[in-house]
């Protein structure tokens, strides 16, 4: 599947289509999304929790690495996990503040940025999303197996 946004809000309605298509899992859906600094995995992500009813702000977690965000009411998950591993070293670092646990259990949708730093402990089921920015308001959103 494949995207053309025109805004941030643009970018934010594209989660809830892929949302639709997400099936249930025996284990937690990660989604890694890959792209350059400002492409909009921050948009997108926040696009997840709006779709799923999270009334938090999600905020890059930069600083603290990982966020876990309740979903409220009876949806396919209940738990929105989202990791920035951009200023991890490498994936022991996500071990260490529990991956592991956190990828067992089915009802996570696990939303990881910079997934190249940890990438050898990514699910083989991990549905890669590429963010490319086109220009200063335009991005194409890609999904790849
Ligand atoms: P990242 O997490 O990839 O570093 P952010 O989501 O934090 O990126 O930032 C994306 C920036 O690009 C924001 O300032 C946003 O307003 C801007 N922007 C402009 N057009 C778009 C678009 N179509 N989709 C997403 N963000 C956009
Ligand atoms: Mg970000």
């Amino acid at each position: 599947m494949r995207f053309n946004s025109i805004s941030p809000q643009a970018t934010s309605e594209v989660a809830s289509k892929i949302l639709d298509t997400l099936k249930p899992n025996s284990k937690a859906t990660v989604l890694a999304l890959s792209g350059d600094l400002g492409a909009g995995k921050t948009t997108l992500t926040k696009g997840f929790a709006n779709a799923l009813g999270i009334l938090d702000i999600v905020n890059s977690p930069t600083f603290n690495i990982l966020k876990k965000y309740s979903v409220p009411d009876n949806k396919l998950f209940k738990h929105l996990v989202h990791i920035d591993a951009y200023r991890l070293a490498n994936s022991h670092d996500l071990i260490s503040i529990g991956f592991s646990d956190l990828i067992r259990d089915p009802s996570n949708l696990i939303i990881i940025e910079w997934p190249e730093r940890v990438v050898e402990i990514l699910p083989p089921e991990t549905l890669n999303i590429q963010i490319n920015h086109i220009d200063i308001d335009t991005r194409e959103i890609i999904l790849r197996d």
